[in-house]
């Protein structure tokens, strides 16, 4: 079932995400919504908040992005009570986009590695280490349980730029490709 974004100025993207118990309640049902959703909305990521649940569960797909025939280089991976251990490497630019924040894109530095401990779906413990786009993904979803949005990591200026068109997306005044939820209707 392909569930609604939640957009930008919904409170759930503000807050600080619960850890998961393994007997929440049809939480594989709402791992596989979250995949339908995430695809349906042609996302690479998905945190649980972006759904309206502030649960610590994310989900990355990067193979979908990969050139044809490199799929494996990318990860498909459902992330539960992630703890990012470090980040290290340079920081690098990259120009992101949310889908809570349509059709708002900008250049955000991160460093180039995660090393991060988390639950697969089946709740087996995992530590790894991630580089480049998929660390650059991790990154961006893993923001989204602490309630941070690529928006606040802006240079003031882009903030600044962005702030009118986060207003209007704000108050649903935008068109969007995928169902979303408002705050106002
Ligand atoms: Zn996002």
């Amino acid at each position: 079932m392909i569930l609604p974004v939640y957009a930008y100025g919904q409170p759930v993207l503000l807050k600080k995400a619960q850890p998961v118990s393994e007997d929440y309640p049809q939480l594989a049902e709402f791992i596989e919504n979250m995949w339908e959703t995430m695809y349906n909305a042609s996302g690479v990521g998905l945190a649980a908040p972006q759904v309206g649940k502030s649960l610590r569960i994310f989900i990355v797909d990067t193979k979908q992005v990969q050139k044809e025939g490199e799929e494996e280089k990318g990860i498909k991976k459902v992330f539960i009570n992630p703890e990012i251990i470090e980040e290290n490497g340079k920081l690098w630019a990259y120009e992101e986009g949310c889908l809570s924040i349509p059709d708002i894109r900008g250049d955000v530095m991160r460093k180039e590695f995660v090393f991060i401990k988390y639950l697969d779906e089946n709740f087996e413990e995992h530590t790894e280490m991630f580089g480049e786009m998929e660390a650059r993904v991790i990154q961006h979803e893993y923001d989204h349980l602490e309630g941070i949005l690529f928006t606040e990591l802006l240079k003031p200026l882009k903030k600044r730029m962005v702030n009118r068109r986060l207003q209007k997306i704000k108050k649903g005044d935008i068109k969007s490709e995928y169902r979303m939820r408002f705050v106002a209707p």
